[in-house]
């Protein structure tokens, strides 16, 4: 097992995982920016090193002063958490040149996953379901008109190292297709350092369902159910459940085999999420996100699995201690997603925190990093808290969690708080009758 571990993240991702690391005996180096020095997981860290001035690209994403830390410290492993680093395959590849861990899978496995284009045909081969698209990168504009007329409008325009939710573009008409071309090309560029895209073809009204995978080095493999995560924002997670209301455990069970299987195929180690849309009872694969994701709370709750603890283990080389016959899939768990953000048009709005209360009782867990006085900079992510709740039932998890939302108290800035208690007395979300465009076309009405 390792014995000090640097923790490259911050906010309530960092805290998940410095808790792992003290259950499980292991030191703890927090880095962070200028701003984030009273940040709480900062305070409780063994050690703490400020990595450089409050912008991502001179703090979290700062790969020299991140292993000079590490070097400085004497940590024997890095946990990139969520967003910034965690998929960065040149990261993965400067962390162990420099002989510490990176708590993921391997660099070649996050440059696989990490090209949309490459993840989406290694999957096909593996006999998972995709979405109907384009062979390969779209060079051409023509080519790229061809390929649509084949697929049929409407098509989605990708890139292929995408992320985020970032620069996709809807096409209802050639005349579109064209234009838009031009634009994701150009974003694609600028955000993503290249401007590889591909077509596929654009499903109206389908479900967000993804899958979660446990992997270690010897070829165990487990699937552990799935998460919903329909209820979005501009592309972006807002509320995450598990189980979904439309899945039964054929189609649960149809679908993961084929995963456990393909995942031992490519011998992939670490946690992993596979993304899928659901439509007409059909999936198809989308991604694969080959880290911790901000939602796997919610199938810590219904598996009582600990899945950063788990992936702490099976970094430092240990077997996984589960089999799937013992993972059973109980209750329900929603995660409601507390943002610092205006809960019309979804601007974040930092500012500081003048009041907080946090609700508890049976199946409450709040996982955040936010406490009084905190002053919610606008630098980062405006995610302020993950409320996930969990109780036998659905319909007894959502009147659970109405009761924690009315006592969750954030004052002085603007949240989400108060849209997701509108969201979960909505009778379409209480029945289960929603996909990824329900939220948009309700947003005004709310
Ligand atoms: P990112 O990596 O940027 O998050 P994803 O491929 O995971 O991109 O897609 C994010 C979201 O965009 C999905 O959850 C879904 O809402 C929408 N989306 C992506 N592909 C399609 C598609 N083919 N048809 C309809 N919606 C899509």
């Amino acid at each position: 097992m390792f014995n000090k571990i640097l923790i490259a993240n911050r906010g309530e991702i960092a805290i998940r995982i410095l808790r792992a690391c003290k259950e499980l005996g292991i030191k703890t180096v927090a880095v962070h920016s200028e701003i984030d020095s009273s940040l709480m997981h900062v305070k409780f860290a063994d050690e703490s090193v400020c990595i450089g001035p409050n912008s991502s690209s001179q703090s979290y994403l700062n790969i020299s002063s991140i292993l000079s830390a590490g070097e400085v410290t004497g940590a024997d492993a890095i946990h990139p958490g969520v967003g910034f680093l965690s998929e960065n395959a040149h990261f993965a590849r400067m962390v162990s040149e420099h002989n510490i861990t990176f708590i993921g899978p391997s660099a070649d496995h996050l440059s696989m996953m990490g090209d949309k284009i490459i993840a989406k045909k290694t999957m096909q081969n593996l006999g998972i379901p995709v979405v109907n698209g384009s062979e390969g990168v779209l060079e051409d504009v023509e080519v790229a008109l061809q390929q649509a007329e084949k697929i049929g409008y409407p098509v989605i325009i990708k890139a292929a190292l995408g992320g985020g939710g970032k620069g996709m573009k809807v096409s209802n008409t050639p005349d579109e297709l064209r234009l838009n071309i031009k634009l994701a090309k150009s974003e694609a560029k600028i955000n993503f350092g290249s401007d590889a895209i591909y077509l596929e073809k654009y499903l109206v009204n389908p479900k967000h369902i993804e899958m979660q995978i446990i992997c270690d080095d010897y070829g165990n493999v487990l699937f552990l159910g799935e998460r919903e995560c329909s209820i979005q924002r501009n592309n972006q997670k807002l509320m995450e459940e598990s189980p979904s209301t439309v899945l039964n455990d054929e189609q649960r069970y149809y679908i993961g085999d084929i995963l456990v299987k393909a995942f031992k195929q490519i011998g992939y180690s670490g946690v992993a999420t596979v993304e899928f849309l659901y439509d007409n009872g059909q999936f198809f694969f989308m991604e694969v996100n080959p880290r911790l994701q901000v939602e796997h709370s919610v199938t810590e709750q219904t598996t009582g699995i600990d899945i950063v603890k788990e992936q702490i283990k099976i970094a430092s080389g240990e077997e996984l201690s589960i089999k799937q016959s013992n993972i059973k899939i109980r209750g329900h768990a929603i995660e409601f997603r507390i943002n610092a953000e205006d809960s019309k048009t979804f601007m974040p709005c930092p500012g500081k925190i003048e009041e907080l209360y946090f609700p508890g009782g049976n199946g409450i867990r709040i996982d955040s990093h936010i406490y009084r006085n905190y002053v919610v900079p606008q630098y980062y992510d405006s995610l302020l808290a993950k409320l996930i709740v969990y109780a036998n039932t659905r319909e007894e998890c959502l009147n659970k969690a109405l009761c924690a939302l009315d006592e969750l108290v954030i004052d002085g800035i603007n949240t989400t708080t108060e849209l997701h208690k509108k969201l979960i007395q909505e009778n379409d979300i209480r029945e289960g009758k929603f996909d990824i465009h329900w939220l948009e076309k309700n947003i005004g009405r709310l």
